[in-house]
């Protein structure tokens, strides 16, 4: 067969945006087609983010791609521009499946990209800054251009959805491109717990030691996670220090701001909060339009304006469910092939989104309102609910927080937990059937509930007629 051209690139981007919209992204028609040989066809691309995403994410649905477009059995190899010039033109290996990952490059070099997935959609250039994100974007700007300069530490904290992550990467990315060498851990800290434990049991404390003291950057999301976890917090405080005191960066982001951390050591809590504590909000209404605007161009989507406005003012909390009804509009209006995308599109896919079937309840409380109501109702304070604490005046009233995010919101078991108090899965499924099987028995809870469930979407009834 001939070599690749654009247009046979043009032809593969062409198959994956009908068979896998939701993976595909306006900066694949850059991809370059290089050459066929020996079985493979290799794709170029400059990005080294963008080619670790798609080594990491999309080499099975590329293959089938090109094996549909070239009716060859390709194996797809994706690479960087330094294994263009490495390489001599004839590959020494031969078509293998796992093509995609041989050869070495600039971002194979680069230990992060070993870790954590960064996203290419999550830069500066796709974060829209609304009143709610300002300080928090500024400051993690200024992270970016002048690490362990600016702010030191940078702590980031707001409610779910509402792009800790995407500003975590977004400075990783950033970092990345003005310098591609600098030693960046950015992990979870689920991870950073993970890696602890496993070279606690192994006895490999100084190998652990030199992975995370030994870089020139450390990023590590939702911190929160280590409420309660005593032995992590003790490690996390001297790998903490000894970055800190070799001016290197470090950057956190929590779902609450480092005093409200249920059981977090004092001396931890005041480490972060002597840099700088930013705090994301939730966007406004225009905030929410542009993002609309921004995440369907990303996709190679368009929205009449009208549209735009409807989701915008339909999903008003968390960000991360606007992404969900876009993705689920790009994948009705290929389902739908010839028809471009329209109202009863939009509404079917905001309304998947909330979950229901009859289109009664298209957004949600937030876990705030649930705290709110709860807080009100039972007189019970945040720090409270937040707590150790068991006894029932509390636990109750936690228990029902955990009931009603779990029957109002679209929040996994794992995120409501970790929003109250660090606690794991089985906690808030323990919850739920509590309140479940006490309801029916006891007159009083199920009142209480019941008057809780309708403040709550009577609240949220008021809130949506504003916007739109
Ligand atoms: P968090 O970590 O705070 O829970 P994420 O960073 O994962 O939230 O964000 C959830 C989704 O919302 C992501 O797709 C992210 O890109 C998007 N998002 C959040 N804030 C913005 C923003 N200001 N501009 C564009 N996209 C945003
Ligand atoms: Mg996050």
């Amino acid at each position: 067969m001939g070599q690749p051209d654009h247009d046979m690139r043009d032809a593969i981007v062409a198959h994956l945006r009908r068979h896998h919209p939701d993976m595909c992204r306006h900066w694949f028609d850059d991809i370059e087609p290089l050459e066929v040989s020996g079985g493979t066809i290799k794709l170029l691309i400059h990005e080294p983010v963008q080619l670790n995403y798609l080594r990491k994410r999309c080499v099975e649905p590329f293959q089938e791609a090109v094996q549909a477009v070239t009716g060859h059995l390709l194996a797809v190899r994706f690479v960087g521009p330094d294994d263009v010039e490495a390489e001599p033109a004839e590959p020494t290996r031969s078509s293998s499946f796992n093509g995609a990952r041989g050869g070495s490059s600039s971002s194979d070099e680069n230990p992060i990209y070993e870790q954590m997935l960064i996203s290419p959609d999550y830069s500066f250039e796709n974060f829209v800054v609304g009143p709610a994100n300002r300080l928090a974007h500024a400051a993690a700007l200024a992270v970016a251009q002048q690490p362990g300069r600016a702010y030191n530490p940078f702590f980031i904290h707001g409610g779910v959805g509402l792009g800790k992550t995407h500003l975590l990467q977004a400075i990783c990315q950033r970092v990345l491109r003005a310098n591609p060498a600098t030693r960046i851990h950015y992990d979870s800290c689920d991870q950073f717990m993970n890696q602890f434990m496993d070279a606690v049991q192994a006895g490999r404390m100084n190998d652990f030691r030199h992975r995370f003291r030994n870089v020139d950057m450390l990023i590590i999301d939702d911190i929160h996670d280590l409420a309660q976890r005593e032995r992590t917090q003790e490690e996390f405080f001297h790998t903490f220090n000894s970055l800190y005191q070799a001016g290197k960066q470090i950057v956190l982001s929590s779902d609450a701001p480092p005093d409200e951390i249920p059981d977090l050591e004092e001396r931890l809590t005041s480490r972060f909060n002597s840099g700088l504590v930013a705090r994301i909000d939730k966007p406004c209404y225009e905030t929410r339009v542009a993002i609309v605007k921004s995440k369907a161009a990303l996709r190679s989507l368009t929205l009449p304006d009208e549209l735009v406005s409807y989701i915008a003012a339909k999903i008003d909390s968390n960000i991360r469910a606007l992404e969900g009804a876009i993705s689920r509009l790009q994948v009705l209006s290929m389902v739908n092939e010839s028809s471009a995308i329209d109202h009863d599109m939009a509404k079917e896919a905001v309304r998947e989104l909330a979950g229901g079937s009859g289109g009664v309840q298209p957004s949600q409380p937030t876990i705030q309102d649930i705290i709110e109501a709860v807080t009100g109702y039972y007189d019970v304070k945040l720090t409270d609910l937040l707590s150790k604490r068991r006894q029932k005046s509390i636990a109750l009233p936690r228990q029902i927080c955990m009931w009603l995010a779990r029957k109002h919101t679209r929040f996994s078991l794992e995120e409501i937990g970790g929003y109250f108090g660090g606690r794991d899965h089985t906690t808030v499924m323990h919850a739920v059937k509590t309140i479940d099987g006490r309801r029916n028995e006891n007159e009083t809870l199920e009142h209480d509930v019941s008057r809780l469930e309708e403040m709550l979407l009577a609240k949220h009834d008021q809130q949506r007629e504003q916007p739109a």
